[in-house]
């Protein structure tokens, strides 16, 4: 129920600009950022430049950066050069720092001994219960260690495209908790990176395949990496992504392979101990090896550990026994989560590879096997998140027709009576979304209605933002209630929205749009959601007491309207018995006591019982005489100018 204009001659308000509001609001938005795959094991950078995404290389062509930093000198070493020190100095060189993003001290003592870490006391809780390491004598925790990655690539993209970079995409895994993405855009922040989204990494890889504008339906993403393995599953619906499920194992992946491949060399060579060092070269070979075996049937594993010089060969066959148990793993994740999901192989439209690890042909094999069907894997596997981060990261700089990943950040919604909003489309809906209420006039007679669009998450407009105005006029006056207003919002792929008001009965119509999100720090945006948090009880006994209020003076409304028809059927003693019960609730409504203001309507109810049933009678008996019913009701309504 929008409000009634009262001044009963309806203006068309569509003064919406917001002061400072530019004319071609995207200009400001338009400039490059870039994706970024910030993984367990390795990192990749890309960007989109004309049309095609691209992974940013280094000048020997790798686009692989390990996510390994060593803190061996003033400056960070990051990649593929902090590996190089890992011989050196073991206790400087950190790897696997995205396993601790958003932990608390407490979660990884659980951890503790699993972790090649040392961790920081923290006596006087000055981290605020975040993890830190010592490394060396710093003290670092897992937002700074993945900052001076994030640096690093950001660094290698700027050398790469010969100009600054300060905007991001940055992938994280869909199991990530709010702590957790907390923590990786707190990095970014540290690495004067702005995050224009956090993607899920299974989402990226579909978006990398352009599966967005594949057929509606159930997607499954197979994410063996080097120390995790994920399995999600998307359901694509209208162009927009949503992980319906996720399952997976965070203790297994490609380094598993290459234990089974280093236990099994050193059972053949009769290796029975090994220091952590020694552990470590075999390990190394094992996974050369490991990773020849993709394209080779046959490899030699060579290394020399503990006085012995180790050469074994070893064929497909024999590594692919090794590992078969371990994939097997994965699959029993696999059913789980088509499980949790009620859903069975049979339903996933299509499987996407993800992971270096999924360059194993037996792990295609199997996947290929529980799935039945090939799996999606033209992409390089250890490449695919990054390159869908790119897509994304493009969209939401330059726009595009195709990727509709983004959703509304805070609810928008309609003012209605007493000052209540009604939210048409909540908060977190992606986008493009177009949303429909049902609303119906007020008062009788009402041929104009007012309506006010209004962005937040409060219960009142007063504690919500103002977006716009606009009127819908010419109604043709009927009874309260019996105008059907259908009110839409439509929110384009950009953001921008459109609220049209339609009487559906005569079709008149209005409409205006809206630049929802325009003028609103990220700041601004936290505080109104915070707000939302702090005052939902409040917020909810006000818009409780609100809706009692206008409850009682529609009540009220229409007892004004009836005495005025057919106030003769009553006595004078019966009339003011009514008017008195109703002056009462009148000054209920005044107070701020819900309960009084139900009391006093359930009171004018009783009160009002007879004249009701009086007017009945009349209405029956006027139809009788051959009068249609609708035209008596009609005749009831005496403000109803028709
Ligand atoms: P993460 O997502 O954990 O950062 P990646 O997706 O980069 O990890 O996967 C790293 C794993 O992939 C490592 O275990 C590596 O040995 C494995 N891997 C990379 N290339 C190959 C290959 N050609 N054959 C087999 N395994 C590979
Ligand atoms: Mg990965």
């Amino acid at each position: 129920m929008p409000r009634w204009n009262p001044d009963g001659e309806v203006l068309m308000l569509l003064q919406i600009h917001e002061p400072g509001e530019t004319p071609e609001p995207h200009a400001l938005e338009r400039s490059q950022a870039i994706g970024i795959d910030l993984g367990t094991t390795n990192s990749v950078v890309a960007m989109v430049s004309g049309d095609h995404p691209e992974v940013l290389r280094d000048g020997s062509g790798d686009g692989l950066v390990p996510s390994v930093v060593a803190y061996v000198y003033d400056e960070p070493i990051v990649g593929r050069a902090a590996q190089a020190e890992l011989a050196q100095h073991p206790d400087l060189v950190i790897s696997s720092v995205k396993r601790l993003m958003g932990r608390g001290a407490a979660d990884v003592k659980t951890l503790a001994g699993a972790l090649p870490y040392q961790i920081a006391p923290d006596p006087d809780g000055k981290a605020g219960g975040m993890v830190r390491l010592k490394v060396g004598d710093r003290v670092l925790s897992p937002v700074e260690i993945s900052a001076d990655i994030l640096k690093a690539l950001k660094q290698r993209a700027e050398i790469s495209l010969g100009h600054k970079v300060e905007k991001a995409v940055i992938t994280v895994p869909a199991y990530f908790d709010d702590a957790a993405r907390t923590a990786t855009k707190d990095a970014a922040r540290v690495a004067g990176l702005e995050v224009l989204r956090l993607v899920n990494e299974p989402t990226a890889a579909a978006l990398a395949y352009g599966l967005d504008s594949a057929a509606e339906g159930i997607y499954a993403v197979y994410d063996l990496g080097g120390g995790t393995f994920d399995i999600s599953l998307l359901k694509l619906q209208k162009g927009v992504f949503q992980v319906l499920a996720t399952g997976g194992d965070a203790q297994l992946g490609g380094d598993d392979f290459d234990h089974a491949l280093a236990s099994w060399a050193m059972r053949r060579t009769g290796i029975t101990g090994l220091t952590s060092g020694e552990a470590k070269i075999l390990l190394q070979a094992a996974r050369a090896a490991k990773e020849r075996l993709t394209t080779a049937p046959g490899a030699e594993l060579k290394a020399k550990v503990a006085g012995h010089d180790v050469r074994q060969s070893i064929d497909r066959g024999t590594f692919e026994v090794l590992i078969e148990p371990l994939i097997g793993r994965t699959l029993r994740a696999c059913r789980q989560v088509l499980e949790d999901a009620k859903l069975t192989p049979a339903d996933v439209k299509g499987v996407v590879l993800v992971g270096g690890s999924t360059r194993v042909p037996l792990v295609r094999a199997f996947v290929a096997d529980f799935f039945k069907q090939e799996p999606l894997a033209d992409i390089d596997p250890d490449e695919v998140v990054a390159v869908g981060a790119a897509l994304q990261a493009k969209a939401l700089t330059q726009g595009s027709e195709t990727l509709l990943l983004d959703v509304i950040p805070l609810s928008l919604g309609i003012e209605t009576m007493g000052g209540i909003v009604e939210k048409v489309i909540e908060r977190n809906t992606p986008i493009p979304v177009t949303k429909a209420q049902d609303f119906t006039t007020y008062q009788d007679g009402q041929t104009g209605m007012l309506i006010h669009i209004v962005q937040g998450e409060r219960e009142t407009v007063d504690a919500c933002r103002s977006l716009g105005r606009f009127e819908l006029k010419g109604i043709p006056g009927m009874v309260a209630g019996a105008a059907r207003i259908r009110v839409t919002f439509a929110v384009d792929a950009d953001g921008l929205l459109t609220v049209s008001a339609e009487e559906r009965m005569t079709g008149v119509k209005a409409e205006i749009a809206v630049k929802p999100s325009y003028g609103l720090s990220d700041e601004q945006m936290a505080d109104m959601l915070r707000d939302s948090l702090t005052y939902a009880r409040e917020d909810m006994e006000k818009r409780l007491l609100l809706e009692s209020r206008v409850e009682a003076e529609r009540v009220l409304l229409a007892l004004k309207a009836a005495l005025a028809a057919d106030g003769a059927l009553l006595s004078s003693a019966e009339h003011a018995e009514i008017d008195r019960v109703a002056q009462k609730l009148k000054g209920l409504v005044a107070g701020d006591d819900r309960a009084r203001i139900h009391a006093g309507m359930e009171e004018l109810d009783r009160a009002t019982h007879d004249f009701a049933q009086k007017r009945m009678d009349r209405a029956i008996q006027a139809a009788l005489k051959g009068q249609r019913l609708d035209e008596v009701e009609a005749g009831m309504a005496p403000d109803n100018p028709n």
